[in-house]
Parts: C-alpha cells; structure tokens; sequence
C-alpha cells in the first residue's frame, strides 16, 4: 500500500471517499482531478495528505505517485 498523492510507503494511510464522481468533477484541486481521471470514489492517501486535504491546504506539488 502507498500513499496515491505523494507517494508515500510508510503509512499509515487513510481512504478518502467522496459519496459522487460528480462532486469533484469541478474541482481544479490536482487530487480531485486524479479522482476523476481514475474514475474512483476513494483516494488512499497517508494521513498527512488526507489531514491537509481536509482542511483544504493539500498542496498540487506535493503529487508525486
Ligand atoms: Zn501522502
């Protein structure tokens, strides 16, 4: 398992769901955009991607996977 943001193989790591596709799909937000290129509803991600992207400070040049 690793991180599909950064990366990251350490963990721990965290599943964010969104409920629809259609929810990101207006979203400049890279992590929206690799939702939506990969047509899933969840996201694994390390806690501090999944941390920043809740408080909406997730940065795009953190995407390294
Ligand atoms: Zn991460």
């Amino acid at each position: 398992n690793r991180c599909e943001y950064c990366g990251d193989e350490n963990g721990p790591f965290e599943i964010h769901h969104v409920r629809k596709l259609k929810d990101v799909s207006k979203g400049t937000e890279k992590w929206k955009q690799l939702m939506i290129q990969r047509k899933r509803k969840t996201l694994v991600l390390c806690k501090t991607c999944h941390t920043d992207l809740h408080r909406g400070t997730l940065p795009d040049n953190r995407f390294a996977a």
